[in-house]
């Protein structure tokens, strides 16, 4: 339809054949036992008339108790869904996918047919999909083509608890939508949404800060479901373990040798630790005596390919003690069973924005401790099946000292992107009614970007140009440097660049030990403008690889020249549906392709979007920030590590010990007057 048109639109890449979706003979009978065994099955009637006979329902159970897997089908079975879709939302990708898979087989079908996901960059689901599990990200930008969300008739916001921005937009939207479509029938009749369905939602947690969404909703119902949570034995340690890995691998091999059978989860901040214990935990299981019992090693984070995560859920082989080395994403989003004993680092990454006094902060992911209520969920993941065990590698001053809650996204985040989805629903950031309210400082820098960007006119409108921005799923000044490409003609390029950066996982492996040997390997890509030129270098000599090498030539290739193969193939698939949303918004995702001279156009384009991350060299050899009072420093990693050039753009800030940018490009002095809010400045 026309109102859909700015909207990418993707074609289902799987689909069940036509009249199979329903054949209940099909299912799973154990997957069946399995589900009636969850203790949200006794529930089930109650559950789903509380949610007939009432708008919003508030639902709280213990992680595992069957929330998020089940729900969504008791309401399918019982007709709630009538002619419409049902939504599930989730905070991450991974448990988006995962999810939806499970569910898939739990109803008989393949994955896209009755139950389907729909994540960034990836989407599996068909005309028949009545249930999908979406990120909260997917289901906001779903609101620009369709700002009823006519197409559903349940919105379930799962995770409510962790409060990332983008379920908190959603929450104050759904308040909204509800207030057009369920209107009582004798006052409908009037206007389009009187045709539309009404919208059930259902709001899901594992945590008990219930009171605060049912109030934001007119004291919604809120309904428990009782968990069966068994005890969970809690030691700290008696001081504090600066080395967390270290400790992980010490406790580990404890429980190992000394402790009954049961799997192991141990919760790190992030992939890095994550690998760096894999690898330990193997080269000492490796010198275990033969007769001893096995480790299988299980990673479990953001960016894990789905093809690795099905083997988190199998049961260990017989003689093997399964390891799982997981994010916070097993805290409440995922349920393993299995786990007698839980490892907790006591740290998890967390976005934050920094440096805002200046009002030109950026994003960080920062790894800080957790709060009290995760430490909570952590333990519990020990007691689903029977009493368990958990290590606290903190001391029990520290988690007397821990925050209760973490405080929600939307007042620690930049609000960019968000700003410019609701200046395109005609919405205020500042005048929608939230559940908490955003930052005035962080609004602030928020529309400054936005007007440096060209997305907002100085009267803080929508421009035609911000609208188009907000059609690419990309960071607004990643979505500006592309529609900068398509004028500068050289969209081939920037698109090759954006999709490695949009990957999850970063192209050049991060060898502290190597780093000689990996820049030798690297050096023949290296291109003197900087990182951006050489990351399109490799992706070209990594395309004459992938023409003419088998698989496990590719592999070898990229371990030789220290590339994360991963990051590759996971950005020539964002490519393709990059290029999709440029041809349907008319744009040639070919311009520039094969032609000459690169460097000039390409760089232009990226000064256009990075407009705020320029950096003039000092005379001490650090950088200044154009636009902040940040002094920055040229990440390690860069190939422009060592040079001192007059001028640089980065990708992003990373905050350690001082502030790197990374992601680095020299550009002349020239192209930065050429963007016209400097021409403003100085004409
Ligand atoms: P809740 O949302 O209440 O935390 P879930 O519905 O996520 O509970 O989980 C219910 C059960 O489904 C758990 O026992 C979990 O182990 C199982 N489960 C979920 N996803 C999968 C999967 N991909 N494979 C196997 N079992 C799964
Ligand atoms: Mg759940």
């Amino acid at each position: 339809s026309g109102r859909n048109s700015d909207q990418p639109r993707k074609k289902p890449r799987l689909s069940a054949p036509a009249g199979t979706s329903h054949a209940s003979s099909s299912k799973d009978p154990s997957l069946q036992k399995q589900r009636k065994e969850l203790p949200i099955y006794t529930g089930k009637d109650a559950i789903v008339d509380i949610i007939r006979q009432n708008d919003v329902t508030v639902l709280i159970g213990e992680t595992g108790s069957g929330k998020t897997t089940q729900v969504p089908q008791y309401l399918l079975e019982a007709g709630l869904a009538g002619s419409g879709m049902i939504a599930v939302t989730q905070p991450r990708k991974v448990a988006a996918t995962s999810l939806a898979s499970r569910v898939a087989a739990e109803q008989g079908t393949s994955l896209g047919a009755v139950v389907g996901y729909s994540v960034r960059f990836d989407e599996a689901s068909s005309a028949d999909t009545r249930i999908k599990y979406v990120t909260d990200g997917m289901l906001v930008r779903e609101l620009l083509g369709d700002p009823l969300l006519s197409r559903y008739s349940v919105v379930v916001v799962d995770e409510a608890h962790e409060r990332t921005l983008r379920t908190d937009l959603l929450i104050a939207n759904l308040k909204t939508i509800q207030k057009i479509r369920n209107v009582p029938t004798d006052a409908k009749g009037k206007g389009s949404a009187a045709k539309l369905m009404p919208l059930k939602v259902v709001i899901m947690s594992a945590t008990l800060e219930a009171e605060k969404f049912s109030k934001f909703y007119n004291k919604a119902k809120i309904v428990y479901v009782k968990g069966r949570q068994h005890p969970v034995t809690i030691y700290h340690t008696s001081t504090g373990q600066p080395d967390y890995v270290d400790a992980a691998l010490r406790t580990f091999f404890q429980i190992h040798t000394d402790k009954p059978k049961g799997d192991v989860l141990i919760f790190l901040p992030g992939q890095e630790d994550i690998e760096s214990l894999d690898k330990s935990i193997q080269l000492y299981a490796n010198q275990l005596p033969k007769d001893a019992c096995g480790v299988l090693i299980c990673p479990m984070y953001a960016a894990l390919p789905p093809s690795q995560q099905a083997k988190i859920f199998s049961p260990a082989p017989s003689g093997m003690r399964k390891c799982i080395l997981a994010t916070n994403i097993a805290e409440t989003s995922i349920t393993i069973p299995g786990i007698k004993y839980v490892i907790d680092t006591g740290k998890c990454k967390e976005k934050r924005y920094v440096a805002r006094q200046a009002g030109t902060g950026f994003d960080t992911l920062l790894t800080r401790d957790i709060t009290q209520s995760s430490a909570v969920q952590r333990a519990g993941r020990a007691g689903r099946e029977g009493s368990g065990f958990c290590f606290r590698l903190y001391t029990e001053d520290a988690f007397r000292n821990m925050p209760l809650t973490a405080e929600p996204e939307i007042r620690r985040c930049t609000l960019t992107s968000s700003l410019l989805q609701l200046k395109c629903l005609g919405q205020d950031l500042e005048e929608l009614d939230f559940m908490d309210k955003p930052d005035e400082e962080t609004v602030v820098s928020a529309l400054k970007t936005l007007f440096l960007l060209g997305a907002l006119d100085n009267r803080k409108a929508l421009t035609p140009l911000g609208r188009q921005m907000a059609a690419f799923p990309l960071e607004p000044p990643l979505a500006r440097t592309l529609i900068a490409s398509t004028e500068l003609g050289c969209t081939s390029d920037v698109l090759t660049i954006l999709s490695v950066l949009s990957a999850s996982s970063h192209l050049f492996v991060d060898t502290h030990d190597a780093r000689d040997v990996a820049a030798d390997a690297r050096r023949k890509f290296r291109h003197p403008a900087g990182d951006h030129l050489t990351v399109l270098n490799v992706v070209r000599a990594y395309e004459d690889v992938t023409a003419g090498e088998s698989k496990a030539g590719r592999r070898e290739w990229c371990r030789r020249m220290f590339l994360n193969e991963r990051c590759l193939s996971e950005a020539a698939n964002i490519r393709a549906q990059l290029r999709d949303v440029c041809a349907h918004m008319g744009v040639d995702p070919r311009t520039g392709a094969g032609s000459g001279d690169r460097e000039v156009p390409v760089l232009k384009a990226l000064v256009r979007g990075l407009v705020q991350n320029t950096a003039f060299l000092q005379p001490d050899g650090s950088y200044k920030q154009v636009m902040g009072p940040s002094i920055v420093k040229i990440h390690p990693s860069s190939s422009l590590a060592d040079k001192k050039v007059p001028v640089i753009i980065y990708d992003e800030l990373i905050y350690t010990t001082q502030v790197y940018a990374r992601g680095v490009s020299a550009v002349p002095r020239s192209f930065i007057a050429e963007v016209p809010v400097f021409q403003q400045r100085t004409g």
